[in-house]
C-alpha cells in the first residue's frame, strides 16, 4: 500500500483512515491538533499519541508534501518560495507583506493547460495537479518559516496554474484551511481566482463561501479570444451570466482582474466596454498594468494611459485599484511564476 500523505486528509477522511489501522476515531483530531495548531515537525514531538502510533505514522505516511528548495526576498519584502515535490517537479508559492497584511499567493498545478499569452505559467503548458496536500503544505511550510516574524493573515489561490481545473483538491484543501482543528482560517480570508471556467464556478458558488476574483482581462470576446484561449470555450457572456448568478454573501463583491496592455485592451472605449459589462453587478476592479516576462513581446501601458483607464472606471463609480505587482526583481510578480522552469 502506498503511504498516505497526512495532509492529504480532511477531518473526517482522517477518521475514517485511523479507525481504518485499528486506532480510536478521536485520534484525528489529535492528529489534525499536531500538524496543524503545533506545526510539529516530526511524530515523536506527539506525546499525546502512543509510541507504537507515532511509529506507525512515521513509518506509514508522509507527514510533509513539500520540500523547501530555495527562498529568495525581494528588495520590497516580498518572499518566494521554491518547493520540491516527491516526484521532483517544483512549484513556488509567495508571500506578500502589506501591512497589516501578509497575504500568500498559493499554486493549486504544475504549469497550467490554458495557455494565456501574457502568463509565464502558461508558457510551460500543464505539467500535472497537485494534491490536496501539496496545496495545504504551502501555508504550512510558510508558516514555519516566519514563526515569529510574521503570520498569514490572508490567502490567494493565485500562484501556478488554474485552481478551478483541479476543483477537488482545491475545495480539499479548502475545507482544512477553515477546518477550526486544521488551519482555521476563515473563508472571508481566502479567495480563488480563475480564468472563467463556467461549470466549476457555479459549483464553487453554491458549495464553498470563499471570495472570488475573475480574470477578465478583456471586454470584448475578439480581445479576450487574443490573450486567453479559453474564452472560445467559455465566452464572455457566460462567464458574466455565471456571475451575475453567483450567490453573494451581503455586502460581498467579486473581484475583476483586469489586466492592462498597451495597444490592446488598454484605450477609453475598452475602459467604457468594460463598464458596461460590469453595470449593476457587486463588483470591484483590479487593474494590473501587465509584468513583463522573458516569453512575452506584450508591453505595459504608460502611466498616463492607466490613470486615464481608471479614471473611466471612477467616474462610473465603479471601484477601482491599481495593483502594482509586488516582487518583481525576483520574478515573484503575477504571471511570473514557473517552478524551476526560468530560463529553460
Ligand atoms: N489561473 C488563475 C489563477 C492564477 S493567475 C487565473 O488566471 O485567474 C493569477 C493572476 O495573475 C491572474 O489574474 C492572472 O491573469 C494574473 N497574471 C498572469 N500573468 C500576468 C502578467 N504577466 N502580468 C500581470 N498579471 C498576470
Ligand atoms: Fe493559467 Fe491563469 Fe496563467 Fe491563464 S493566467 S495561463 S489560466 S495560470
Amino acid at each position: 500500500m502506498e503511504r498516505p500523505f497526512i495532509k492529504n486528509f480532511r477531518l473526517s477522511e482522517l477518521e475514517a483512515w485511523v479507525e481504518s489501522i485499528g486506532e480510536r476515531r478521536f485520534r484525528a483530531r489529535q492528529i489534525f491538533k499536531n500538524v496543524y495548531a503545533r506545526q510539529i515537525a516530526s511524530w515523536d514531538e506527539c506525546s499525546d499519541l502512543s509510541k507504537l502510533f507515532r511509529v506507525q505514522l512515521d513509518f506509514g505516511t508522509h507527514l510533509n508534501a513539500l520540500n523547501l528548495r530555495e527562498r529568495q526576498e525581494s528588495a520590497d519584502g516580498t518572499l518566494k518560495y521554491l518547493f520540491e515535490l516527491h516526484d521532483g517537479h517544483s512549484l513556488e508559492t509567495v508571500l506578500i507583506p502589506d501591512p497589516p497584511r501578509n497575504t500568500l499567493c498559493v499554486s493549486s498545478q504544475v504549469g497550467c493547460a490554458f495557455g494565456c499569452t501574457f502568463c509565464l505559467t502558461g508558457t510551460m503548458g500543464f505539467k500535472r495537479n497537485l494534491n490536496t496536500a501539496e496545496i495545504v503544505d504551502q501555508v504550512c511550510q510558510v508558516r514555519r518559516d516566519l514563526g515569529s516574524r510574521g503570520h498569514i493573515s490572508n490567502i490567494v489561490f493565485m500562484g501556478m496554474g488554474e485552481p478551478l481545473a483541479n476543483y477537488d483538491a482545491v475545495i480539499n484543501s479548502i475545507e482544512v484551511m477553515t477546518d477550526p482543528n486544521g488551519l482555521a482560517f476563515s473563508h472571508r480570508r481566502i479567495t480563488v481566482s480563475t480564468a472563467g471556467l463556467v461549470p466549476q464556478l457555479m459549483k464553487l458558488g453554491e458549495q464553498s463561501p470563499v471570495n472570488l476574483a475573475i480574470s477578465l482581462h478583456a471586454s470584448s470576446d475578439a480581445v479576450r479570444n487574443q490573450i486567453m484561449p479559453i474564452n472560445r470555450i467559455y465566452p464572455l457572456s457566460s462567464v458574466m451570466e455565471a456571475c451575475r448568478c453567483y450567490p453573494l454573501a451581503p455586502r460581498k463583491r467579486i473581484t475583476f482582474e483586469y489586466i492592462l496592455i498597451a495597444d490592446l485592451n488598454d484605450s477609453i472605449g475598452d475602459a467604457r466596454n468594460l463598464v458596461k459589462l460590469l453595470s449593476g453587478m457587486r463588483a470591484k476592479v483590479n487593474l494590473i498594468p501587465l509584468n513583463p516576462h522573458p516569453r512575452c513581446t506584450l508591453r505595459r501601458p504608460s502611466e498616463d494611459r492607466i490613470l486615464a483607464f481608471q479614471d473611466v472606471l471612477r467616474q462610473a463609480d465603479l471601484t477601482v485599484i491599481i495593483r502594482q505587482s509586488r516582487g518583481a526583481d525576483i520574478s515573484a510578480a503575477c504571471g511570473q511564476l514557473a517552478g524551476r522552469h526560468h530560463d529553460s
